[in-house]
């Protein structure tokens, strides 16, 4: 039984992480062949994930990053193609909702290969996200989907996707969570010079922020005026460096308070995660991580696909829009203690489930 993986960004790198190592586990055996298309390639968005989280090295590089959506689609189709024709594995297995997702799954249908989408369901219900497009694309492209929640079990529904390929697996993202914050060292708080309970943890990548100069401003702002209470770290995405290195917008800020730092590997930001105040983020990923550590968390969107979170209190919606908003929320989020309800994202096993699943679907 063989399933050939692709990723090709970071989230994607700590889904698989999961997974791969699930499989090592599985009976009946499963051979793996893991395709890395390079939409992210730089050693602190790439390679150190795959050395601190020991996943296997992919048998196929394919150096795809950099590109345009259209260029970078395009050119993965037709290299996965050739692989597939070449590899003939029995699934292929997607991740999320990145141009590497919907590039593999549409060259394994297009070649009759059962395609199996991990993180399948979720909407923001805004198409104007490329993720959004991506995501819906997989989902009804696929032939086993592993949902995390209900609600995403419920999108899937009211698209007409039902039935036995729907599984409701839990979140690998926890399972990860679990696993990893375990054998993290603990002294990314040292090195940084950062007090437990004491910083405000941001991320900020998403297109819909970083490519409009006015919500980008109100975001810088609104970290500046949010470090002048604690200081404020910012491991920063290389699309948001460029941005703001194009626009001027750190221009007059005090750095010592807004703290950049280059992108860090998974274990020393599930440290920088468990150990902030209030985690402000446009991240997916990093919202969940929040919860799972129970650290307050503000989503700088107008919406999240994660909704159970907004909905239990762990999560607040600031969509920046305006400085004072975010401010108010963060400085909310950094009085609210109240521990977050248990559960939403599974018993921490949703890998195994995920990887028995597959090896039994031959
Ligand atoms: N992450 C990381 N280092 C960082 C920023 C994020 O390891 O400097 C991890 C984070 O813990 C999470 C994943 O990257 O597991 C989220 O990826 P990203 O925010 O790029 O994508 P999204 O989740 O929005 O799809």
């Amino acid at each position: 039984m063989k399933v050939l993986t692709v990723v090709g960004a970071r989230p994607q790198f700590v889904k698989a992480a999961t997974v791969s190592r699930a499989f090592q586990a599985c009976r009946p055996r499963v051979d793996e062949v893991i395709v890395h298309t390079g939409q992210h390639f730089d050693q602190n968005m790439s390679a150190v994930f795959f050395e601190e989280m020991q996943i296997p090295k992919p048998q196929y590089q394919l150096e795809l990053g950099g590109l345009g959506h259209g260029a970078m689609t395009g050119r993965m189709m037709e290299s996965i193609e050739g692989i597939l024709q070449q590899e003939k594995p029995d699934w292929v297995l997607v991740y999320g909702d990145t141009n590497s997702t919907m590039a593999g799954a549409l060259a394994a249908v297009k070649l009759h290969i059962p395609v199996a989408h991990v993180e399948a369901g979720l909407r923001s219900f805004n198409r104007a996200m490329p993720e959004e497009i991506n995501r819906i694309v997989a989902d009804h492209v696929s032939t086993l989907l592993f949902a995390p929640t209900e609600v995403a079990v419920r999108n899937l529904a009211s698209e007409g996707i039902t039935g036995s390929k729907v599984v409701r697996s839990g979140d690998v993202m926890y399972d990860a969570s679990l696993f990893y914050s375990e054998r993290a060292s603990g002294q990314a708080l040292e090195r940084l010079g950062l007090e437990p309970g004491q910083f405000f943890l941001a991320t900020i990548h998403r297109a819909e922020n970083v490519d409009d100069p006015g919500r980008l401003e109100v975001i810088v702002g609104a970290l500046a005026r949010c470090a002048q209470t604690m200081p404020v770290l910012l491991p920063i995405h290389p699309r948001t460096r460029k941005k703001l290195a194009e626009t001027g917008l750190l221009h007059g800020v005090d750095a010592s308070k807004l703290r950049l730092i280059d992108p860090v590997g998974y274990l020393d930001m599930v440290q920088l995660e468990k150990h902030a105040r209030v985690v402000l983020t446009d991240s997916g990923g990093v919202q969940k991580e929040a919860y799972f550590f129970g650290v307050p968390c503000v989503t700088i969107r107008h919406e999240t696909e994660w909704v159970e979170l907004v909905e239990c209190g762990a999560n607040r919606l600031a969509p920046p829009t305006s400085v004072q908003a975010v401010v108010d929320a963060a400085l909310a989020a950094a009085a609210d203690r109240r521990p977050p309800p248990p559960g939403l994202y599974g018993d921490g096993q949703s890998a195994q489930a995920i990887a028995n699943t597959l090896a039994c679907a031959a």
